[in-house]
């Protein structure tokens, strides 16, 4: 591994080497640093090297960094990964920008009631389970469309529906990592379908961010390929 800042210059290398094959335009990607285990230091280190965006899985943990690096908090856009308890809501609504990891209404009106009108409002991804027995966080596809207009109808204001995040089971081979995604590819389009203005795919870390982006993915959550090893 070389430092995080020639990590990051080598990630967005394929990055955009994966939306040049699939005729996208890179603008259309955000890359999100996934921090969790990594401390402050690091994401100083990530923020010098051009990088603004950090997903955190642990909110304790997160609550912490978030704290040691208030005097970068407007540089910094902090982004949940990880499950989210109902008695978290409150602390989350008030430090982060964005949640991907909603998958069920009371966790969304929880955030709603909780975000400070002072802030923007709160960015929501649906965690969606795209493995199906395999995993178990994570809404149901058959359930999505129910769920989605029911977070859609929240309070503007304070939460807003973005779109849909999965994380698949590990798979070695390019097409089986492609097959979930574009599985949630295709719901998005439903849920558009459906009326909703959502733009978000939330998918690909490390080993698979060039399956996810092939598939239409539009923020990839790379860890290890930046921060090295865990
Ligand atoms: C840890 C984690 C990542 C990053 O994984 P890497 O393989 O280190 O890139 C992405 N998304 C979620 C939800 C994670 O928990």
């Amino acid at each position: 591994m070389g430092s995080i800042g020639s990590n990051l210059q080598e990630v967005k290398r394929r990055i955009a080497s994966a939306c040049l094959d699939a005729a996208r335009d890179a603008n259309t990607v955000t890359l999100l640093a996934v921090s969790k285990t990594f401390g402050a230091d690091a994401v100083r280190e990530a923020l010098a090297g051009g990088q603004s965006a950090f997903g955190e899985n642990y909110v304790q943990e997160a609550l912490g960094k978030i704290e040691l690096l208030a005097d970068l908090r407007p540089q910094l856009q902090w982004h949940l990964i990880g499950p989210l308890q109902s008695n978290k809501t409150r602390a989350v609504a008030e430090a982060f920008d964005w949640v991907h990891t909603v998958d069920r209404l009371k966790i969304a009106q929880r955030l709603a009631e909780q975000r400070p009108p002072s802030l923007p409002p709160l960015q929501l991804c649906l965690q969606v389970n795209v493995s199906g027995e395999s995993s178990k966080s994570g809404v149901a596809p058959t359930e999505l469309p129910a769920l989605a207009a029911a977070v859609a109808a929240l309070p503007a204001a304070r939460v807003q529906l973005r779109g849909l995040m999965s994380i698949p089971e590990p798979a070695a081979d390019p097409q089986a990592q492609r097959r979930p995604h574009r599985l949630l590819r295709d719901l998005l389009v439903q849920l558009q379908a459906q009326g909703l203005a959502v733009d978000t795919l939330s998918m690909g870390m490390s080993a698979d961010l060039e399956a996810a982006v092939t598939e239409g993915s539009t923020l990839v959550r790379v860890g290890s390929a930046i921060f090295g090893r865990r």
